[in-house]
């Protein structure tokens, strides 16, 4: 395994705008041989943080809990449901973290954190002692939020908002709906996981049954008037799909208050009633599990963070990355998770080294799939300002609309590049 030099890792903080302006590296903090981070959740921002810290100082022990034995993305798992890709080619190990890096990964669930010893308990009966922790779990699913979707309820009406299993049932379900059947889908307010994946789910769904059940209609009720990329995702329906998609908005009575999974029918706020063949509710989430009970998280059920490090606002010492951090706004993606892990990988070496840590720079891009060839995207980078996460102005933006067939032809291939890269820069 490489690490990076301490020259390097100056550079490195440099790179990240992250280094004090009064720079350099003071006299080590803790003075231990081997300073231990245990990261808690081996998807985009836990794996991304335990393999940066070690590629910025193999000196640190990492441990990584993963209850998983495979990551399954969700990036891409949009691409399942609509047959263009097999779910093998969004699946990755953990191999390559263990024997590439040296991190130590165990398969296990985190059931709580102690804050005084300095402790996480899991399942499996051990406990692991940490210098520093991250916290990267993901989302939880709000059950009950919409009255009557429950765990039993999802397994008629799947979320498949976490893929694995549940995207597994929705492509059978898709595959056994009748020409002329309708696939509804139930998208939720904001805040939620990956803004623009309902529409891109949409869209993929859109381009399996135009060729398989092309009688077929998808709706869209939506708890929001407006969502992310909507004028361009709007344009490529138009163009690919005429016809074939609806999309009813909160104040056109979009919001579903209830669901009821014996006569696949759900409920809007004002009562009207719709039957579909196949129905995808996405609920209302919150931070993972073991983020609610190592009080982690807020009222709202997801984490406040200090913005220059993710460090906890509520646990000093305790880090809190990607979905479940309050870091809007950024969305909850996995690039801005991946960005997140690096920056508080090296914000945790800064510390062990005693360094000064402030004013980093984050990234997002989040591409979406239109069709096999119609690809379209937002990017944005982000600064701390006042405390305060910020958007920079002028950096980024959204692919141009009304652009020939060749822009997005290019913009669908560079979604594979992202794919390819995010993921080997994740699991190594
Ligand atoms: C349909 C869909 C499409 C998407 N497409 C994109 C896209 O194109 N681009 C993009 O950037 N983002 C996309 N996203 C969003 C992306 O998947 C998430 O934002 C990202 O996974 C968040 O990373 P995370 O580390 O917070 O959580 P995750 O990647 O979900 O990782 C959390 C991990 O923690 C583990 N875990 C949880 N609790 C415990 C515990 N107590 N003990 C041990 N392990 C635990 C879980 O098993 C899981 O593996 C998409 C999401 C969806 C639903």
């Amino acid at each position: 395994m490489k690490t990076i030099s301490r020259r390097n890792f100056n550079r490195f903080l440099a790179g990240t705008g992250a280094l004090a302006a009064s720079g350099g590296l003071a006299m080590p903090a803790i003075a231990q041989a081997r300073p231990r981070v245990v990261v808690i959740g081996g998807g985009f921002g836990g794996a991304s943080t335990a393999r940066y810290l070690r590629l910025l100082d193999a000196n640190i022990d990492v441990t990584l809990v993963e209850t998983s034995r495979e990551f399954i993305t969700c990036p891409f798992s949009n691409l399942v449901l609509g047959g263009m890709m097999e779910m093998k080619a969004i699946t990755h190990g953990y191999d390559a973290l263990r024997t590439k890096h040296g991190i130590n990964v165990v398969h296990d669930t985190a059931t709580a954190i102690d804050h005084a010893q300095k402790s996480v308990r899991l399942q499996g009966g051990s406990t692991l002692a940490y210098d520093r922790l991250v916290v990267s779990p993901g989302i939880d699913i709000r059950w009950n939020a919409i009255q009557r979707y429950d765990a039993a309820a999802a397994e008629k009406m799947p979320h498949a908002w976490r893929a694995g299993a549940q995207t597994t049932l929705l492509r059978s379900q898709l595959m056994a709906m009748p020409d002329g059947g309708t696939f509804i889908m139930v998208a939720p307010a904001d805040p939620f996981r990956c803004p623009p994946g309902p529409y891109e789910r949409a869209s993929t769904i859109a381009h399996y049954l135009k060729s398989a059940k092309p009688r077929s209609k998808i709706l869209i009720l939506d708890a929001k008037d407006s969502f992310s990329k909507q004028g361009l995702f709007t344009e490529g329906w138009n163009k690919l799909y005429p016809g074939m998609i609806q999309w009813v908005s909160a104040s056109n009575d979009g919001k579903v208050s209830a669901v009821d999974p014996e006569t696949m029918t759900v409920e809007t706020d004002f009562g009207v009633v719709h039957k579909g063949d196949v129905i995808n509710v996405i609920p209302p989430q919150r931070a993972g599990q073991i983020a609610q009970a190592a009080g982690l998280a807020d009222r709202s059920g997801w984490c406040p963070v200090n913005p220059v490090n993710f460090e906890s606002r509520q646990q000093a010492g305790v880090y809190v990355i990607g979905d479940a951090a309050i870091a809007a706004p950024m969305p909850k993606s996995g690039f801005s998770a991946n960005s997140q892990g690096k920056i508080v990988a090296a914000a945790i070496v800064a510390a062990f080294k005693g360094a000064a840590f402030t004013s980093p720079s984050y990234a997002n891009t989040c591409y979406s799939i239109v069709g096999t060839d119609y690809g379209i995207s937002i990017a944005a980078v982000y600064r701390v300002e006042n405390n305060q996460m910020i958007a920079v102005q002028g950096a980024g933006g959204v692919s141009v609309a009304n652009a020939d067939a060749n822009v997005r032809f290019q913009e669908a291939r560079y979604a594979e590049g992202w794919y390819a890269a995010i993921t080997q820069d994740v699991f190594g």
